[in-house]
């Protein structure tokens, strides 16, 4: 059955090492659902279990309590559907497979047959601007680069949901903003669902429909900032809807007692 979320999340609570002295309560009372579509950032200071949340979506691990529902299905089903494309900080690209061959990845787990394989990772690549590359090494293409070829990788399966963690956090600030306007492109030509991490709270802003603000100790959702844009444009990062709605996520950081210890928001 197909629901209308991407993602539901119904009181769910992380627990690591539970019933021990080194006992780490992640999360308590974690609500979220995220729409079909929706593209939202979860933000927060370090520790507050926005990668908690991301990998109980992607059935990494799973919760002490509560539920998990990726497009309707149990989260354990949509992993084994292969509902859902994954991506992190560091690309993780096999060193010793050419671009073409990272991408394939996922298909070959598959099953899919060779021309198909074949006819996909072209799109991909494609889709990302790297066609031109699909027979060099990772080593021989920069960072901004080769975390291109993972987004390529977790699309394509085209999973309807992209889950990312930090993804551009080790960019620098110009490579980092053009991939933001590319990784909306792509969402919005791929009709992909997103759930994006991050530490930047103009990054979360710039690219997200609602930004979730996360606090620590124990990690929970605080406030939850919509924002509304419309389409982003080279006058986005100048206008003052933008600087607006970077300040109510400040404030709502703040107000969650994350500001203080998160210098390295931006
Ligand atoms: P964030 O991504 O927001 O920085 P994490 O989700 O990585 O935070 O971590 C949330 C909390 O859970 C932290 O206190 C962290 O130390 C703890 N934690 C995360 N993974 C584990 C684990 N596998 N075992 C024990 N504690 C963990
Ligand atoms: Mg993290």
């Amino acid at each position: 059955m197909s629901s209308a979320f991407a993602v539901e999340i119904t009181g769910v609570d992380k627990v690591f090492n539970a019933g021990r002295a080194d006992a780490v309560t992640a999360l308590t009372g974690v609500e979220l659902t995220i729409g079909r579509g929706e593209f939202v950032s979860l933000i927060g200071p370090s520790g507050c279990g926005k990668s908690t949340l991301l990998r109980l979506i992607a059935d990494l691990i799973t919760p002490t309590a509560g539920t998990v529902t990726v497009n309707g299905k149990a989260a354990r089903q949509a992993r084994l559907d292969q509902e859902y494309g994954i991506a992190f900080q560091q690309a993780g690209l096999f060193d010793w497979r050419t671009m073409r061959r990272n991408v394939e990845l996922p298909l070959e787990l598959r099953g899919v047959r060779r021309a198909q394989r074949r006819t996909r990772v072209d799109e991909m690549l494609a889709l990302v601007g790297l066609a031109d590359f699909a027979g060099h090494y990772p080593a021989q293409l920069s960072g901004g680069m080769q975390q291109r070829v993972a987004i390529a990788r977790a699309l394509a399966v085209h999973p309807p949901l992209l889950l990312m963690d930090e993804p551009f956090g080790a960019l620098d600030e110009m490579t980092r903003e053009r991939l933001q306007d590319e990784l909306l492109g792509i969402c919005a030509r791929t009709a992909t669902s997103t759930v994006f991490v991050t530490h930047s709270i103009s990054e979360a802003v710039y690219l997200s429909d609602r930004v979730v603000v996360m606090s620590a100790r124990p990690g929970r959702i605080t406030a939850i900032v919509d924002v509304d844009l419309g389409a982003r444009t080279e006058q986005t990062r100048q206008s003052a809807e933008f600087f607006a709605a970077v300040t109510e996520v400040r404030r709502a950081l703040r107000g969650s007692g994350a500001a203080a210890t998160e210098p390295a928001a931006t």
